[in-house]
């Protein structure tokens, strides 16, 4: 089955096409066909796609809405010029998997879409109001273009933290304010946790239940989940993605106080507030430089600039206390697992947060550490008591099997 796999953005579209079936997916068979991103959307769009590992492909259309992207990019992969020999028209996609951000406290797990479940994910654009539009236009675009016939799947970032108890899920804020809107905490990356959970357990030969570990999402969004008997049992997003540990540009955990100080004192509104927090913040506020880890570690090495010194310094010991507080919360944890962009590749930052937790068992094999860049290994040394690992996510694959689970009635796995 090749599963058109659809990651939308306000202006963006992320894609990939991966071939995959029950069979596939026990023999770890799964077939990458070819992925990319269209950014622009609604203007002069550029449009990237490569087609398995040979060289990145650039175009430019102009593509004024979601519809138009989908219908650009479905054509040119069947067309001759893509190079791509599997899909020869639309007929040669046979399913979509959607990611979509917040699934409320309805969507517990992926499921497969019809006019209710559509139903259900507009509801939750409340919850939302920045990412669930878009994922509802692809999913639209997507009918228009494939026709009812053609199954899609929505996967909800949402989903794997449904599991968090209440002690862990509500804020101490009057009850009626959970009942009237539902203010509580959610956590997303839900899709990126569960998958290097199941690759954890996979590295180890572990059952679910057996699945202890405490796992780490950096990239420009980062959050962080305790897994307990293979089930989310706290995260640090909360009702939304600005929660929790420091960012790219999103603030993380602060006094709630400082956002009227902050509006007060700036003369800004509630939503300026809210904006400020979300895009210029994190690594990019305090650095005043840049959101981006791989820069701001080169500037450290060259200048050794106290304000970039001081960013990752608050993003590291802030990922520290999670830890910290989350072994406390689970009774204490097997292993600690890195993933996203800068916990994939960036030894330093594994290091740095690691360090001074021999308290816990953790003691880091820094030549190991410094060789697993960008693939799945353990980082930690034979002494270690506390496991750490470091394991690339693939969001994309988890909903592609998802995607062909729903579609067959298989149990959900997590
Ligand atoms: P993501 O959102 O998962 O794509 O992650 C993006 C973040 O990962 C950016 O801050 C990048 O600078 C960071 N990143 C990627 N590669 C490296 C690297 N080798 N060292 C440090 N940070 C990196």
């Amino acid at each position: 089955m090749n599963v058109l796999v659809l990651n939308s953005g306000s202006s963006s579209l992320k894609f990939q096409i991966i071939a995959t079936d029950m069979e596939r997916i026990q023999q770890y068979k799964d077939d990458r066909i070819c992925r990319g991103e269209v950014e622009g959307i609604g203007g002069e769009a550029i449009v990237h796609a490569q087609y398995r590992n040979e060289p990145n492909r650039t175009m430019t259309a102009p593509l004024r809405d979601m519809s138009a992207t989908l219908d650009y990019l479905v054509r040119y992969i069947a067309s001759d010029r893509s190079g791509i020999s599997e899909i020869k028209s639309t007929a040669d996609i046979h399913a979509v998997g959607h990611r979509v951000v917040h699934g409320g406290e309805r969507f517990t797990e992926s499921a497969l879409i019809n006019d209710d479940v559509l139903k259900g994910i507009e509801d939750c654009i409340d919850l939302a109001p920045l990412h669930n539009p878009n994922n509802i236009r692809a999913i639209q675009s997507a009918r228009e273009i494939f026709g009812k016939d053609v199954p899609q799947v929505a996967v909800f970032d949402t989903a794997f933290h449904h599991s968090i108890p209440e002690q862990a899920s509500l804020y101490a804020i009057p009850y009626h304010l959970y009942r009237r809107h539902r203010i509580r905490r959610y956590g997303f990356h839900g899709t990126s946790h569960r998958y290097v959970a199941f690759r954890y357990r996979a590295l180890r030969g572990l059952t679910r239940e057996q699945t202890n570990i405490i796992t780490l999402h950096l990239g420009n969004g980062c959050s962080a989940a305790a897994i307990k008997g293979g089930n989310s049992i706290d995260t640090s997003m909360g009702m939304t993605p600005l929660e929790g540990l420091v960012m790219g540009t999103r603030s993380g955990d602060l006094d709630p106080a400082i956002v009227s100080v902050i509006a007060r004192k700036e003369g800004m509104s509630a939503s300026e507030v809210d904006t400020l927090l979300n895009t210029q913040s994190g690594l990019l506020g305090i650095s005043g430089l840049t959101n981006d880890m791989r820069e701001l570690q080169a500037e450290l090495k060259e200048h050794d600039d106290r304000r970039v010194r001081l960013a990752i310094e608050i993003f590291c010991y802030r990922a520290r206390k999670y830890i910290g507080a989350y072994l406390a919360a689970m009774g204490g944890a097997d292993a600690i697992v890195f993933t996203g962009g800068i916990g994939e590749n960036s030894a330093d930052v594994r290091a740095r947060i690691c360090s001074g937790m021999e308290w816990a068992g953790l003691q880091i094999d820094d030549a190991k550490n410094n060789e697993t860049i960008g693939r799945e290994g353990l980082i930690s040394n034979e002494k270690s008591k506390l496991l750490a690992y470091a394991i690339p996510t693939d969001e994309e694959l988890l909903i592609a099997r998802d995607t062909v689970r729903v579609i067959k009635g298989e149990p959900h796995p997590s």
